[in-house]
């Protein structure tokens, strides 16, 4: 059995970390075999730092008991005493198991050092204190100690202490600290060894004097770490985990930027899926998450309400096209859809419409990827492998006539054909308006929105507008159905809701469709998730919405579209392009073939911008607040990425999530 030694202070904060790996490279440097032990780690989110910082003073070691936990047995998130810390987690500190994994490691290494955690007197759990364990297990002490001011008076009652439980004590080692006054540095160990002396007490006291701790990890070598796990073990939208496409490791994201962890920056230009509309960390929308984080993180919105909810309802009722504003929060865009249909469905049981259980969509849309949100997204698109399992829609044509382009009278026929074939069946009739993204990048004609109003009255059908993906001034108007000027009987949104900081959606209804669905039976709307109106989301919501509110998106916007539009312009004359088209702050060249994974990447790389294309698609939805010189490096690099040649035709499809 090896020797264990136990590291502890006169307080918290006095260098214990740093003096346990200081002992432990020394130890080794002399042929010793050691090993380091952290007691309890506090303050770290499931790794322990202290452990690291002792690895790396060790020069780099690893040991085959980290791997099992061994050398951290237990890691509680708060910075505080281990019993605080295990209680805020409803936990307790396991001494037992502590007290086995010190001598496992004992049985194998010649010399354990175990790091106390906090101080001699810290509380590890209700009715033990660090220095009761080391003496009910005979644990010799290395105590720790500075030359603060006062250090004198807690050292002697530290090793008063350790005497009277009779505890053995191997040394004191006083360690250099920042800021202190030169004349008590000196005088410090002076006393301590007279008064022990006195004391009859033969301890050496040893002076470090000031220890470089080796550089952390490079963050480099980290971010590869981070990868190689993540590759194995996590899926990441629309990917293989056998021969996952790379990902980049993201440490930071401010304004239109993300920061790599190797420093670089990437111009987020589809604005992480068209949610970050007023920049990364935004400071306004980060202090609101962080000020409703100190009050209350979440309560269950069954039976209860709260502020941020009724505030966030309250603007987007003002935001919303008038008449809708009756408010559900969901906590994505797809389940958002979910409700949006299933209100439409419950509006026409209401009536006696018990046959009314269908949607008419568009082909070429979509609206999520939970099982009704696939269902009503584009039949032959990117959803087609789960067709059996999903619920049956009707779907008319794509909409073929572009936005700004020459209506004719037969453009809605097939719109007007299912309402005509199918009218009895049909609850409501959804799509995302002017502009298809997901599934078609495509910009429609303001009077397909006009037509489906039409129909939805003469019908009493439910008409929805997914705004999720236009909605927030993205195609221009606040709302992309403005351009028809024609107002849905239900709406939803979501990404842009709350900035892209956090998830959450909503769908608006009418006083109308709200009325007849609680008229109707059961009366109750049947929907309600875990995590609904979550305060924390509903409060980044509500300063996202102020942010909108307060800044001229509108005129931003078009300001944006104008750049992309003269900047895109040249692509045209490219072999591989076949169309481009700008509508608000979206930028479009559709290739015929889409180039190579490579020139993907060496674009990204090159231009220092963030692309995510797909299918035929390169595409731009920069964030609203981006400036003209960030509008042109995403032009640049769209345009170099369309001249690229074209890549070998996928086997499969590549869609955007
Ligand atoms: N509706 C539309 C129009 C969308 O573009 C999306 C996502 O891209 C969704 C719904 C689904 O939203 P979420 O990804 O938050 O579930």
């Amino acid at each position: 059995m090896g020797e264990i030694l136990f590291v502890t202070g006169i307080g918290t904060g006095v260098g214990k970390s740093v003096v346990t790996g200081e002992l432990a490279r020394r130890l080794r440097e002399a042929g010793r075999d050691v090993i380091t032990v952290k007691l309890v780690q506090t303050g770290n989110v499931g790794r322990s730092e202290d452990l690291e910082l002792h690895r790396r003073m060790m020069g780099g070691v690893r040991f085959p008991e980290d791997d099992a936990g061994l050398t951290a047995p237990q890691i509680f998130a708060f910075p505080a005493s281990a019993e605080l810390a295990a209680r805020l987690e409803g936990r307790r500190v396991d001494l037992r198991r502590i007290v086995r994994s010190v001598n496992a490691c004992a049985r194998r290494h010649e010399i354990v050092l175990v790091e106390s955690a906090g101080g001699l007197f810290v509380p590890l759990t209700a009715k033990t204190l660090a220095i009761d364990l080391a003496a009910k297990e005979r644990w010799p002490v290395v105590l720790v100690t500075n030359g603060l001011l006062g250090s004198v008076n807690q050292t002697l009652a530290a090793v008063d202490a350790l005497r009277r439980r009779g505890l053995a004590i191997r040394r004191i080692v006083y360690d250099w600290a920042p800021d202190v006054d030169p004349v008590i540095d000196a005088d410090t160990p002076r006393t301590l060894v007279r008064v022990l002396r006195q004391w009859g007490i033969d301890v050496p006291v040893e002076t470090l004097g000031r220890i470089d701790v080796p550089a952390e990890e490079p963050a480099v070598r980290k971010a590869e770490a981070l990868r190689r796990y993540d590759r194995r073990r996590i899926w990441h939208p629309y990917a293989s985990l056998k021969d996952p496409p790379p990902v980049r490791v993201a440490a930071s994201a401010s304004g239109t930027d993300v920061v790599l962890a190797d420093g670089r920056r990437l111009v987020d230009a589809v604005s992480s899926w068209w949610c970050v509309a007023h920049g990364h960390n935004h400071p306004a929308i980060a202090e609101a998450i962080r000020r409703q984080s100190r009050e209350m993180c979440h309560v269950m919105f069954g039976g209860f309400t709260h502020a941020p909810a009724v505030e966030l309802a309250e603007r987007l009722a003002a935001a919303a096209p008038r008449g809708l504003d009756r408010v559900f929060f969901a906590d994505s865009g797809s389940i958002a859809v979910e409700v949006a249909v299933k209100m439409a469905l419950q509006y026409q049981h209401a009536r006696g419409r018990f046959r009314r259980t269908k949607m008419l969509a568009l082909k070429g849309g979509y609206h999520g990827d939970t099982a009704c949100a696939m269902a009503l997204s584009d039949p032959d698109g990117m959803h087609t492998l789960f067709a059996g399992m999903m619920p049956r829609h009707f779907f008319a044509d794509k909409p073929s006539v572009p936005f700004g382009g020459r209506w004719s009278n037969g453009a809605g026929d097939s719109i007007r054909e299912a309402v005509r074939r199918h009218r009895d069946e049909i609850a409501g009739i959804v799509c995302e308006p002017v502009m298809q993204a997901a599934n078609a990048m495509n910009f429609y004609h303001p009077n397909y929105l006009r037509l489906m109003r039409e129909l939805a009255d003469e019908n009493d059908f439910v008409l929805v507008f997914d705004e999720i993906a236009a909605g927030f001034y993205r195609t221009g108007p606040r709302w992309a159905a403005e351009a028809a000027g024609v107002r849905p009987d239900v709406m939803t949104v979501g990404k842009a809701l709350t900035g892209g900081h956090i998830t959450l959606a909503a769908t608006l209804a009418s006083a109308k469709v709200a009325d007849t669905i609680s008229n109707g039976r059961p009366g109750a709307f049947m929907h309600g998730p875990t995590y609904m109106a979550n305060p924390l989301a509903c409060a980044a919501g509500v300063a996202s919405l102020d942010l909108f509110v307060r800044s001229d998106y509108a005129s931003r916007v078009k300001r944006i579209e104008g750049e992309l539009r003269t900047g895109l312009a040249p692509a045209r004359s490219l072999p591989n392009v076949c169309d481009v088209r700008v509508l608000g702050a979206v930028g479009v060249i559709e290739v015929r073939s889409m180039p190579t994974r490579a020139d993907i990447d060496r674009v990204i790389d090159a231009h220092g911008v963030w692309l995510r294309p797909f299918a035929n698609f390169i595409y731009s939805m920069p964030p609203l607040v981006s400036d003209t010189a960030t509008v042109g490096r995403i032009v640049a690099a769209m345009l170099d990425l369309a001249s690229a040649p074209p890549g070998p035709a996928p086997a499969d499809p590549d869609f955007h999530e």
